[in-house]
């Protein structure tokens, strides 16, 4: 080798795996007519006025995009209520989960996360050849008395993720002010809300910014409102942690067309409330399914559902393939994670799912 060997922890990190997209399978089985359901996205795609907003910026973009982001943050002060020393902005959120760990973290220090969290976690954590200490899960979800017991002297940062990707398992307030109490302060805690705006009177993470200016709320773009392709997300979180964040964010992290696009969908609620509707109806119509089918499933809050196919989870992904429809093993066996979909999209996947596992409805 004529060159140095990459970080340890990079030379034995297996990258992240994406959903498969529809054009890789279109490509493989000659197949069309193809239903994703395997990254969580928007069902109903963005909304009309995003569209009508990139379209409009579509000749702007033979200049750099503003490395502030100041229409993105003025748009964020409006609904949030933090101001511009509050926001970092992120090519999605993946962009600034690295960001957190970059910024706070060492080879000498540690990183707490739970099992079954964000794959993202171990995997930027690794990186930068941290200790990683994985709490064990409680069911599937975060044990979070467990992962405040985990802190260590050297540990720097805590991920947590509610609701949690892929299980869709979350937690209450009063539980998570507990483990805020019990976590040092110079620890950095990371609430990372990929999918907050479809169960929202869930959970207010924002009081608790207020409070601990060691806390990081994660928001992205790319789920409830649809902009997954374009990359935005956004870290609310106290002046001085935004501060260091800003210093080693890339100056124009976030392309002119998606801060556009951002600003939009932001200001969009009637597609919000929309979209909330389709996956509360899809969730519904989901379970309802998988049950009648003699299945059970993790129970929910996010715009995915957890399904115990009582088979080999790579097989039945496989078979399902063939069927045209994607979804996506997590690496939990006899689970498989499956998107909610429109109503027609969630119909195909459950007929697909009897006919691969010889199951019949019953009803
Ligand atoms: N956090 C969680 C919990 C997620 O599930 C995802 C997307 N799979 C992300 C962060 C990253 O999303 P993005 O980079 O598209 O914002």
């Amino acid at each position: 080798m004529t060159f140095a060997p990459a970080n340890a922890g990079i030379s034995s990190l297996k990258p992240y795996q994406p959903g498969k997209p529809i054009s890789e399978l279109e490509r493989e089985l000659g197949i069309t007519d193809i239903v994703k359901l395997a990254s969580n996205e928007n069902p109903l795609g963005c909304s009309e006025s995003v569209k009508q907003a990139v379209s409009d910026a579509i000749a702007e973009i033979g200049r750099y995009p503003d490395g502030g982001g100041f229409i993105l943050k003025d748009q964020i002060e409006k609904q949030f209520g933090f101001g511009h020393a509050h926001i970092t902005l992120g090519n999605g959120s993946n962009d600034l989960l690295e960001m957190f760990a970059r910024a706070f973290v060492s080879e000498k220090d540690s990183v707490v996360y739970s099992q079954h969290a964000f794959a993202v976690y171990s995997l930027v954590a690794q990186a930068i050849n941290a200790e990683a200490i994985e709490v064990p899960a409680k069911g599937f979800a975060h044990d979070l008395a467990a992962m405040a017991a985990a802190v260590k002297e050297n540990t720097k940062l805590i991920f947590i993720a509610n609701p949690n990707n892929p299980t869709g398992t979350w937690f209450e307030e009063a539980e998570f002010e507990q483990f805020m109490q019990q976590v040092p302060a110079h620890v950095i805690v990371v609430l990372d809300e990929a999918y907050v705006e479809y169960f929202p009177e869930n959970f207010n993470s924002l009081k608790f910014l207020k409070q601990y200016p060691n806390l990081i709320v994660s928001r992205t773009l790319s789920k409830c409102y649809g902009l997954a392709a374009l990359r935005v997300g956004f870290a609310l979180a106290s002046v001085e942690v935004t501060d260091y964040l800003n210093r080693i964010r890339q100056p124009f992290n976030v392309n002119h067309l998606a801060m556009v696009a951002a600003v939009a969908a932001l200001q969009d609620t009637a597609f919000i409330e929309l979209s909330r509707e389709v996956n509360k109806a899809g969730m519904k119509q989901l379970e309802d399914g998988v049950t009648a089918l003699g299945l059970s499933y993790v129970p929910s809050r996010a715009n995915f559902l957890l399904i115990d196919v009582q088979a080999d989870p790579a097989a039945t992904f496989n078979a399902l393939l063939k069927e045209g429809v994607i979804v996506r093993p997590v690496g939990i066996p006899n689970h498989l994670r499956v998107s909610i979909g429109t109503e027609s999209e969630n119909a195909k996947f459950l007929t697909a799912l009897a006919k691969v596992l010889g199951r019949e409805a019953k009803a």
